[in-house]
């Protein structure tokens, strides 16, 4: 079969199986595994695949079907512009995620400062790697229950040469944390946040992911309160929290901080806070 042939027959699967995103993934996935780029697959639309490719990309895409997210099929997931190796023990980066990134970049505009910044949760690293490789003079502690995860985060780390200036801790949320860990410039997290009665209608990819990095199985608003109160007694006089939230909203501002600013995403729906410290 040919690369078109390939493509159309593949897509016409994914489509059956429920994919909203069937052609693309078909076609990120033949360039995975045949290791070719999106230019050759169009320029070479009418070779011939090799027979082993062939039945490597069957195989992949019957995963696929069966609504294996793409990313944990190719191993990767871009952040930020950077690559990110990604394993079911972590949760895929979200485009989402970004916005905090955005908000990091605008509140700290210095990108050659000392700063100590603190991620919760790290997962795959995504937002702490990220501040570590914009802010080239900053450190950043990053905090995960997971030791898989952390093992993933740390590679990443490595893979993208800021290992030195990340370190990882094991631990749930900021227990983590040991007594010299911080002031904190800022804290940021994209905590599990998904209601437990939320989890039944996620798209069926979700269902491949780590279920303790979606959802507190609780009211959603469990980790983000912990992370507003404890992270509030780590943070430097004005120092921030930026957290990502879902469809559960914010919990409670607690008194010793200010919430600055509401984050919205395109749809106009309610994605995030930034917190100030009252610096009592
Ligand atoms: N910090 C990671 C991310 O934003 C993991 C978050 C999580 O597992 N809840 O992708």
């Amino acid at each position: 079969m040919n690369i078109r042939d390939l493509i159309r027959q593949a897509t016409a699967l994914l489509e059956s199986a429920g994919c909203d995103s069937a052609r693309v993934d078909a076609e990120l996935l033949l360039m995975h595994i045949w290791k070719i780029s999106r230019t050759d697959l169009i320029i070479r639309a009418f070779d011939e695949v090799p027979e082993d490719v062939q039945q490597a990309f069957q195989r992949v895409i019957k995963r696929r079907e069966a609504r294996e997210p793409v990313a944990y099929l190719t191993g990767e997931k871009e952040f930020w512009s950077r690559p990110f190796r990604v394993t079911p023990d972590v949760l895929i980066p979200r485009p989402e995620t970004e916005h905090l990134v955005e908000e990091m970049l605008e509140r700290f505009p210095d990108t050659d400062g000392t700063y100590l910044f603190c991620d919760i949760g790290t997962g795959s690293g995504c937002i702490a790697i990220t501040l570590a490789c914009e802010y080239t003079q900053a450190r950043i502690v990053a905090t995960d229950i997971s030791e898989a995860a952390l093992a993933i985060a740390r590679s990443n780390a490595e893979q993208l040469g800021v290992s030195e200036r990340v370190s990882f801790h094991h631990g749930d949320m900021l227990q983590a944390l040991t007594s010299d860990d911080g002031p904190f410039d800022a804290i940021i997290s994209n905590p599990p946040y998904v209601a437990h009665h939320e989890m039944d209608d996620l798209e069926a990819e979700l269902g491949h992911e780590p279920r303790g990095a979606l959802t507190d199985e609780s009211d959603g608003l469990q980790f983000l309160a912990t992370i507003l109160n404890e992270g509030s007694e780590r943070l430097n006089p004005k120092g921030l929290i930026i957290v990502e939230t879902g469809t559960c909203g914010l919990p409670e501002t607690p008194p010793q901080l200010e919430m600055k600013k509401e984050i919205f995403d395109l749809a106009g729906r309610l994605r995030g806070g930034v917190y100030q410290a009252k610096g009592l």
